[in-house]
This record gives structure tokens, sequence and C-alpha cells, in this order.
């Protein structure tokens, strides 16, 4: 799985990482950067559908 947030198309809102903090986190450049590309824990394709720019692509 790969997991990629279009940096020119995220707004660092934030619910990403809120979301799934062990897969992204907000850098001092207000961007939500890619951790690891799975989770154990929550659904990646879930999160995806909830970025409100969709921003971030799961393949
Ligand atoms: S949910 Fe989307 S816009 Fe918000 S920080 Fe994550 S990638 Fe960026």
């Amino acid at each position: 799985m790969k997991v990629i947030v279009d940096a020119a198309t995220c707004v660092g809102c934030g619910l990403c990482e809120q979301s799934c903090p062990e897969v992204f986190k907000i850098e001092d450049d207000n961007i939500a950067h890619v951790l690891k590309h799975n989770c154990s824990s929550c659904d990646l394709q879930e999160v995806a559908s909830q970025c409100p720019v969709e921003a971030i692509k799961v393949e």
C-alpha cells in the first residue's frame, strides 16, 4: 500500500493526523507528511475520503 499526500493541495487542517497519527504528521510546513504506508488500527481509504480537499491518495 502506498499513501501519498499532495503537498500543493493539503491545507493542513489536521484531520488525517487526528484520525491516524501513526501514518500522518503535520510538520512545521503545515502540510501532512506520511510517516508510513500502512496502519493496523485504521482504514486508510476511509481517512483519505475524509480529507476536505481530497489531497490523500491511497494506492
Ligand atoms: S486531511 Fe487533507 S488537508 Fe487536512 S491535513 Fe490531512 S491531507 Fe491535509
